[in-house]
Order: structure tokens, then sequence, then C-alpha cells
């Protein structure tokens, strides 16, 4: 079997090999590769030391932020490839990191340490696949097994836990029995584990393609993660693979206040925390039917979120018809909804004489409001005929003008 190496890759490799060291492809490139998948990233595994390979890419440019565990960034061709020295990990003992990192020069052991048999899997162009764990049969059959003992391995390090459902929801694979068993056993250890390398797993465990029947199958893991959990209407793969989204449907029992306070322990990234608490505080009101109603809520929103509010409803069952064909119609036809889509800025408003400061603001966000609810049209000529008008401005005017002025303002406040 062979595996096409990209060539800033293959450079590398080539390098390394005629200074007289072993390399090899090493995880889940070869993993992917064997799976017809695009590699996210290609991780090669040296005989070579730190201080060696650096010796060996004298001139080239090397980031050595993962030195202390033996790996160096070697930029080729501009691409930034991990180079790392084959390692044995120490005793785990506090279950989250070993307590120190042996460097060997046998890539055996380098293999030993790795979490999954199909994870463990290394090629180079000289040797072709090596396969000391019958990672090679465990692909064959789509099989997520622990390399050497389940229990041991979860033990160590019990991030490889989530690891395990991470990729049978990303590959579709099932978690072999065993493994599964230490893993139902075991879950709790995941108290232990860093809030952050959990919640990194989790997003891409709901991500994955097959993350309904892994969040079925294994819901008292879910549940520890975030605190509650039970899968009854959960539907993952009705919803684009992002993190929010997904993490949303996850939670959708939850209220808002329930969810943050599960996403602020897992320490998620506040842009995710905004998008849940986005969607999970809109579900159970109406959607807009209209064509004016689906450019306030835009103005609200933005289009990505108004997006995925659809997207999410729609998953859990709700007429989304009128809203997304409104929304469409909308975003062909260019519709304003913001102030950059207005057809006047502050300037064209002080050439007809509104002041500047606040009240050239309060005039434009008045427009725009108007437009917005369909009372004036986008252009210009209107729009600076009705600010002349508004002049001198009644703050009342457009106070309680319309429903949308609030959200107007949140607008203004991003754009
Ligand atoms: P992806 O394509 O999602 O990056 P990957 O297999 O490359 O998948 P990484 O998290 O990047 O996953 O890890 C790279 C490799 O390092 C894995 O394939 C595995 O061999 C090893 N590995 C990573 N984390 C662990 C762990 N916690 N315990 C043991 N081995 C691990
Ligand atoms: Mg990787």
């Amino acid at each position: 079997m062979q595996i096409s190496i990209p060539k800033p890759v293959n450079l590398l490799v080539d390098r390394l090999e005629s200074a007289g060291f072993e390399v090899f492809c090493v995880g889940g490139c070869v993993r992917d590769s064997l799976l017809g998948r695009e590699p996210g990233d290609w991780d090669l595994a040296t005989s070579a030391l730190p201080h060696q390979t650096e010796a060996v890419f004298t001139g080239w440019q090397v980031v050595g932020t993962g030195r202390k565990h033996g790996t160096l960034t070697v930029v080729s061709e501009g691409n930034p490839v991990e180079i790392t020295t084959f390692r044995r990990d120490g005793v785990y003992r506090d279950g989250r990191h070993p307590e120190q990192v042996t460097f060997t020069p046998r890539l055996a052991d380098d293999l030993a340490r790795r979490d999954f048999t199909v994870n463990a899997l290394a090629f180079s162009p000289r040797t072709g696949i090596i396969d000391r764990f019958d990672g090679l049969d465990d692909l064959r059959n789509k099989l997520i097994r622990a390399v050497g003992d389940p229990a041991r391995r979860f033990e160590e390090d019990a991030l490889r836990i989530v690891r395990a459902l991470r990729f049978a929801s990303t590959l579709g694979f099932s978690v072999e029995p065993a493994t599964a068993g230490a893993l139902r056993n075991q879950f709790r250890l995941l108290e232990k584990v860093s809030a952050e390398r959990l919640f990194s797993e989790l997003c891409k465990l709901v991500c994955g393609e097959h993350a309904d029947a892994v969040v079925r199958q294994f819901p008292e893991v879910i549940a520890l993660l975030t605190g509650a959990f039970s899968p009854d209407g959960v539907q993952l793969h009705l919803l684009p693979a992002r993190p929010g989204v997904r993490l949303a449907m996850l939670m959708h029992r939850f209220s808002p206040a329930q969810a943050d306070a599960a996403l602020l322990r897992l320490k998620a990234d506040n842009a995710t925390r905004r998008t849940v608490a986005a969607l999970l505080s809109r579900w159970d009101q109406p959607l807009p039917v209209s064509r004016t109603g689906v450019r306030r809520l835009l103005s609200e929103l933005g289009v990505q979120p108004l997006r995925e509010l659809l997207d999410f409803q729609a998953a859990l069952g709700r007429e989304t018809g009128p809203a997304q064909q409104n929304l469409q119609q909308v975003l062909t036809d260019g519709d304003c909804w913001n102030l950059g889509m207005l057809a006047v800025n502050g300037r064209d408003l002080l050439s007809v004489g509104v002041p500047a400061g606040r009240e050239l603001g309060a005039v434009l966000r008045f427009l725009l409001v108007q437009v917005i609810e369909g009372r004036l049209p986008n252009r210009k000529p209107e729009l600076l005929h009705a600010a002349a008008e508004a002049l001198p401005l009644d703050p009342a005017t457009f106070a309680g003008g319309s429903g949308a002025g609030a959200k107007v303002d949140e607008t203004f406040g991003l754009g």
C-alpha cells in the first residue's frame, strides 16, 4: 500500500533520511490517507533528537514551541510541518499529563504510546506501512480500539475517552467492545481532565458526521461533560458542522442559563457561548414570516446567525419555509438591512445640514429603520429629503417610531 506524501513533507523526509535518521509519517495523516480522506496535517516522527533535527534544518525556518515534548515545527515551502522525536510517555500520575517524556530511538515505542490502533500506523516511502497493533484490520472493520489495555490507557489519560467518541463520530467507526466497556467503567475519570482539552474534543465530536449515533450510544459521557443530557430529539446531522449550533442542539432542552453554565465550566470561547445563547433564547419564539420581519431580524443578528437559527429550528421540527424563502429573497435582491447598505452615509447627511455628532448617528439609524420597515425606498434623494424633514430632531420621533429601533441600534454598534 502506497501513500502519496505532499512534496513539502517529502522534502523533510528526504533530508532527515539523508542525514541518517529514521523518519515516518504518523497518526492522523496515515489513517486518513488510507481511508481516502484528506489529512488535516502531516505529522512526522523521527529518531533524530530535537537538536539533531535543528542541525539538519539549519537555515530553514524552525519554530520550537513544542520543544519540551520533542516537537519542532519546520516550515517547508511555506507549510509548517511538525517533526517530533520518537518518545515514550512516562507515568501519568494525575491522569492528565505524563510526568516526563523520554526520547527513544525506536519507532515501536513511539507507536505504543499512541491512543488507538488506527492512530498508531506509520508510513515512509522507504518502508511502506508499519502496523504493529493491527491498525489496518481495525481500519477495515471500522473499529476504534485502544492500543494495549484500554483500562490502563484511559487511566493514564482520560481524555482518550472523549477522543474515542470523537473518532467514532468523525469516521463513522464503532468503539470495539473491550474499549467501549473500559470507557463506560471509567468515564468519571474525565472530571480530572482540563476543561480546554475536553471542550476541544467535544467540539470535534459534535461536528462529526456520525455524532447522533455516538451521543445516543454514550449519553452518560455527554452528560458528564455538559452537566445533564438526554438524546431525545437531538438531530445533529441536520445542522451545519459548526460547534456553536451543534452544541446548542446537544443542549436544546437546557435553559439558556443552564447551557451557558455548562459552557463556562468547559471554558468555551465567547463566540460559541454567544451563538448558543442566541439560539436557545429564541428557539421557542415565532419566526418572522414577512420580508420586513426577516430584514428586522437580520439587522439584529446578521446573516450567518440567522441562517443558523433557521437551521436550528428546522432541525427541531419547526416550520421555517416562509422565513427561509424571504431570507433568500432579501439576500438575492440585496434589500438593505444594515447601515453599510443604506443609500446615504454620514457625509451625505452633513451636506444637507445634519449636525455632526450624536444627531448624525441618530438620523442614520432613523433612516435605516424606515427602509427596513418598508416606509422609505433605499434611494438617496428620498432619504436625504426625509433627513431634512426630520430636522430639527425630536428624539421622540424615532424612540417610539418602530419596534426595530433598539435592534437597529445594535447593528449600528457593530457596524
Ligand atoms: P486530526 O485529523 O483530527 O488532527 P489526529 O489523529 O491527527 O486527528 P491529533 O489530536 O492531531 O489527532 O493527534 C495526533 C496523533 O497523536 C494521534 O493520531 C495519536 O497517534 C496521537 N495522540 C494524540 N493525542 C493522544 C493522546 N491523548 N493519547 C495518545 N496518543 C495521542
Ligand atoms: Mg492531527
